[in-house]
């Protein structure tokens, strides 16, 4: 795929967790809308969330709202926040009035399941389907190969046995131990570059940048790099502009986590004074 044209014709997401879905869905949204299949490592059929929460930051809200059209609120306001001592009692100097948009990682994953395949389950009650096409999800394909082809991308991957396709364009949403980053670029330092093989693989979400210690924003930053990818596909930017804007992103957010790190670790902080 040039960087000039916008739409490929089939697309393979490796990683089918919350970056993954939200890329394929930006695709299935397009007016001709490229075959997407979607390759996850896990073998089972749904993936379950860790039991934390997720922030419903602004690309979160924009990414469902635009895309997903679950016709209801997906958050909750949290008014405030607080510290809590050994005792499991609330410091009352650590309160702090900042009211914050919530959400369950769950909740999120159903309804991505549902919108890009069709697969109900009690998130999906009486939500309305519509006719964008579907994209096919399979479970328990490790992707342990990439290479380019003269007809686009070669993808390799485990699942009883080796197995290959070619697609115009991979989106690696693998997650912070990202096997395709370790691929593609093995030297390159991580957030300094989104586009590899004449920008027919992407790295998105936590496979493009990992935000530590936790800042709350990996959804978010999904989200974003989403939205961007549906900015370009239309047309609205270039891809230049997507690389700079993805990239912007992610280091911004890691250096708050950084900012974060070293004020909890060295700096005045609530917990010691
Ligand atoms: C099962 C699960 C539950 C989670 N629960 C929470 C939660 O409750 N709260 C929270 O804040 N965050 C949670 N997270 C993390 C959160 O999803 C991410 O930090 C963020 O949303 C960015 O998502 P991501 O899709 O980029 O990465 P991830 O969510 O880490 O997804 C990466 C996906 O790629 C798959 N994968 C990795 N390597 C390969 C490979 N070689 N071939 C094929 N597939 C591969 C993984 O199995 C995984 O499904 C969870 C992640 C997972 C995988």
């Amino acid at each position: 795929m040039s960087t000039q044209s916008t739409t490929p014709k089939s697309v393979i997401i490796v990683g089918g967790s919350l970056a993954g879905l939200m890329h394929a869905l930006i695709f299935l949204s397009l007016p001709s809308p490229p075959k997407v299949r979607i390759l996850e490592r896990s073998p089972t059929a749904l993936l379950h969330d860790q039991g934390a929460g997720v922030v419903a930051g602004n690309e979160t809200q924009e990414f469902f709202a635009k895309y997903v059209r679950p016709g209801r609120d997906i958050a909750v306001t949290s008014p405030m926040r607080h510290y809590l001592n050994r005792m499991g009692d609330v410091m009352p100097e650590t309160v702090k009035h900042q009211a914050q948009r919530m959400t369950s990682w769950d909740l999120l994953y159903h309804l991505l399941r549902w919108r890009i395949e069709g697969r109900e389950s009690g998130h999906t009650q009486g939500l309305e389907a519509d006719d964008r096409p579907k994209a096919q999800y399979d479970n328990g394909c490790t992707v342990t190969g990439v290479a380019e082809d003269p007809d686009g991308i070669r993808l390799t991957w485990t699942q009883d046995g080796e197995h290959s396709a070619i697609a115009d364009l991979v989106i690696a949403a693998d997650g912070a131990s990202s096997t395709i980053r370790r691929l593609v670029a093995p030297a390159v330092e991580r957030n300094s570059q989104s586009s590899f093989m004449d920008a027919k693989v992407l790295l998105v979400g936590d496979a493009l940048a990992g935000f530590r210690p936790h800042t709350a924003a990996s959804t978010g930053q999904a989200a974003f790099d989403a939205l961007t990818l549906g900015q370009w596909m239309t047309g609205e930017n270039t891809k230049e502009k997507y690389d700079e804007k993805v990239l912007e992103f992610a280091q911004r957010l890691q250096h708050h986590g950084v900012v974060l790190g070293e004020r909890s670790q060295f700096g005045r902080h609530p917990f010691n004074g």
